[in-house]
This record gives C-alpha cells, structure tokens and sequence, in this order.
C-alpha cells in the first residue's frame, strides 16, 4: 500500500491546521473524509469538494454531540466502501485567557467534552471502520501545553507569559494525551496505532488568539510546514511507536 492509497478521516476541518489536513492530503491523492460542525458555511471546504469530486466526502460532525457523533459514524460507514486507515482527531477549543486559578467551571466543562469526550467518543464510533483499514492508525492532536513534564520544567525554568494561563486546555490535553496511551494499550493486540501529536505554535485563529491575548509576537509557524511535518511523521508511523507523545518535527515530547 502507498501514501495515496489511503482512506484518512480529520475532524474539525472547516479550517486551520484540519483544513491544511486535507487539503494535503487530497494534494497528494488520498480519500478523504472531512468532519466540521458545518460543513456547508466552511467555503473552504466547498471549494476542496467542487475540486476534487469523490476524493472528499464532507461529513456534518460537532465533537461535543453525542448524537451528532452516531449519525456521522453512519454517514462516513455509507461513503466508504472499505474501512478508515487514519482517523485524525484534530477539532479542539482553547477557551479564555485568564489566570488558571480564575478559570470559569462552566467552561472548563466545555473544554474537557470538546478536547477530551469528543475524540474518544469518535475513536469509539469509528473503530469498527478502523479495524477494516489496513493501517489502523489513530493520530489526536494534543499540545504541549498539556505536558506535564513541560510545564514541571517552566517552574524550574523560569515562567513565561503564558504559563498562569488555561487551565482548562492543559488540562484537557493532558487527558488526551493518557486517552492516547489507554487506548494504546488496549488496542495494541489489535494491530491499532495511536499517537499524540502537537503541531507546533501555529499561525491559525487559535494558534493567533494566543498571541494577540498576551501582546506578544505571532506565532512563527505556519500551517502548511506544521501539517507538512505532522504527515511525514504519520507516513513513517508502525504499531512499535503507539502509545507516544510527538511534536511536527517527529520529536518526542514528554508527557
Ligand atoms: P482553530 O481554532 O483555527 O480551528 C479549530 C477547529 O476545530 C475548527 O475547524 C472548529 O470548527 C473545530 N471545532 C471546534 N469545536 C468543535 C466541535 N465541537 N466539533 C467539531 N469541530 C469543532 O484551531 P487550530 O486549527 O489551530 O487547532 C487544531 C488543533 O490543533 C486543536 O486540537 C488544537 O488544540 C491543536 N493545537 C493548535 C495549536 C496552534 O498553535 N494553532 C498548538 C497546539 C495544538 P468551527 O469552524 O465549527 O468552529
């Protein structure tokens, strides 16, 4: 099997680092299925379907719904006649910019269904797709920000501005990141591969918001080279990586 024979499914497509996702993908030939909560507001996307016909099927998923998750599993089961190679849990919300200690209750709430439920309530609703596909490979899009051993070393290090800052992403991403390594564990035996991944600090709305909360310089990255980085690492992935933590550079990060 090659890079371009592969079935890919991303969430959170309508735009930043999902929408580089595919169009990469379909650049270089693969069959993918593209998740967004709105699927025909994204004009991105629309575009990528008029281009590429039935390499794209666009799928209506919101990751915090559990209702919306069944009927896509359905959806995407009725455009594929094979099963799903790589899922990539890539929709998430970072929330305010508070201190950590003033985080919102209500939000954090939010956060841990969109960041945390959603992508293993996907992976669940999926994996009989996943078991059909040849690579079985889930990739979540995690972050830095939800490492423990990073910010253990910010207190020796020295704090930056955004280290007293969102609590409730940390915390969400450091979930993700054991989600990541339960599942690993469990589905290992079953020739299933999952990583976690940060892209990097990008130049997407998310990535942007950061900087222009905090009056500090953009971020230098943008997402094309993230994603760029990010599909080689997935490329070259074998069930002997699962259960890890990478960066889009294929650095280990620690967890
Ligand atoms: P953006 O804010 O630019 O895009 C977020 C995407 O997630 C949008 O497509 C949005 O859809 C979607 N989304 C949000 N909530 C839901 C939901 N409930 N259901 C379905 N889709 C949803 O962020 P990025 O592209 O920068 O981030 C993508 C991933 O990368 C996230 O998981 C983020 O945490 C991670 N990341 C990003 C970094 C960065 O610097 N940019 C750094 C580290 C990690 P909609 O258009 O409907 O709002």
């Amino acid at each position: 099997m090659t890079v371009t024979d592969l079935v890919i499914v991303v969430t959170g497509a309508s735009r930043g680092l999902g929408l580089e996702f595919v169009k990469q993908l379909l650049e270089r030939g693969n069959r993918v299925v593209a998740t967004a909560r709105n699927p025909k507001g994204s004009s991105a996307l629309q575009d990528l379907a008029s281009k590429h016909g039935s390499a794209l099927t666009l799928v209506k998923l919101d990751v915090s719904d559990s209702s919306s998750i069944e009927v896509a599993a359905k959806d995407i089961n009725s455009a594929l006649t094979g099963g799903i190679d790589i899922l990539i849990n890539n929709a998430g919300i970072l929330g305010s910019f508070v201190r950590s200690s003033e985080h919102d209750v209500g939000e954090l709430r939010d956060i841990l269904m969109t960041n945390v439920v959603g992508p293993f309530q996907v992976t669940q609703a999926l994996l009989p797709l996943i078991r059909k596909g040849t690579k079985k490979q889930v990739v979540n899009i995690s972050s830095t920000m939800g490492s423990i051993g990073s910010a253990t070393k910010y207190l020796k290090d020295g704090l930056n501005p955004m280290s007293k800052m969102q609590l409730g992403y940390r915390t969400s991403k450091a979930a993700l990141n054991m989600e990541t390594a339960a599942l690993a564990l469990d589905l290992h035996e079953e020739g299933i591969t999952l990583i976690a991944m940060c892209p990097g600090w990008v130049a997407t709305d998310m990535g942007s918001s950061s900087a222009t909360a905090m009056g500090i310089a953009g971020p230098g990255l943008d997402a094309p080279t993230s994603i760029a980085g990010m599909l080689k690492v997935i490329d070259g992935l074998t069930l002997e990586q699962t259960g890890s933590f990478y960066n889009y550079k294929g650095d280990i990060v620690p967890f």
